[in-house]
């Protein structure tokens, strides 16, 4: 089955994680596992420029976004918005509230959601560690900015409180979408397939962090028939991306 990754890193996350994402091996991963593309970031608002070389080194294989830190301020965000997406096409926007220490609806974020809504921008949230990026924090952020389209990654990720908040508060507000990896309950994906909506959840690696094979047997244990199963896996990041 023919498969897009929403969410994947390059880059040396050091510190505890002691993972590092490398372009070649994510290429090599991609080929051997079906993936036709894969929504890259970088693994922090550094590393944008290594982001851009990787799409650049293998054409149409990732679909690049720049990796913001509101904190820095709304100037140094639009420069970064103006170099990434207006001038070397990136295709959307990440931010992590766990790793920059903001809240997730902080008003610091404003400006970023509004120039991911005049470009017609997703915005691609970490989510599930307390206090900065749970799911509520993020509905109360896209509550403000209806029109832009946010992905909860992780939709809670490990916990079973924060899994079901994640689609409480995508069941409320429609401009929520979901990715699952770093999630551990198949049976979730299935919930979200079915009470959420259709086209609102995604399947992703969040490689060098977890191996395809293990995201990929979420999705096909969780219940799913073929049909529905290939929108996880490929449909709902092809239209939320535009294509
Ligand atoms: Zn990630």
């Amino acid at each position: 089955m023919k498969k897009i990754d929403a969410h994947a890193h390059i880059g040396d996350f050091g510190s505890w994680a002691g993972v590092d994402g490398s372009p070649e091996q994510l290429i090599a991963f991609m080929d051997e596992y079906e993936i036709e593309q894969t929504v890259l970031c970088a693994k922090d608002h550094t590393g944008n420029e290594g982001v851009a070389e990787a799409a650049a080194r293998y054409p149409g294989r990732f679909i690049p976004l720049v990796y913001l830190n509101p904190l820095e301020g709304a100037d140094i965000c639009r420069e970064k918005v103006e170099t990434y997406v207006d001038g070397k096409g990136f295709r959307g926007i990440k931010m992590n509230p766990l790793r920059h220490a903001f809240v997730a609806d902080d008003t610091a974020v404003d400006p970023v959601m509004e120039m991911a809504r005049s470009r017609h921008l997703p915005v691609f949230i970490h989510s599930g560690h307390p206090p900065y990026s749970l799911p509520w924090s993020i509905a109360l952020l896209a509550e403000r900015f209806p029109e832009v389209k946010t992905v909860m990654i992780h939709m809670g990720h490990g916990h079973g409180v924060y899994i079901d908040a994640a689609l409480k508060m995508a069941k409320r507000f429609p401009n929520i979408y979901l990715e699952m990896s770093g999630m551990p309950m198949g049976v979730k994906i299935r919930q979200a397939y079915e009470e959420v909506g259709h086209d609102r959840i995604m399947f992703g690696t969040d490689y060098p962090f977890h191996h395809p094979s293990v995201e990929i047997q979420k999705v096909l244990t969780c219940g799913l028939d073929e049909a529905a199963m290939q929108d996880v896996f490929y449909n709902n990041a092809k239209k939320l991306l535009g294509e």
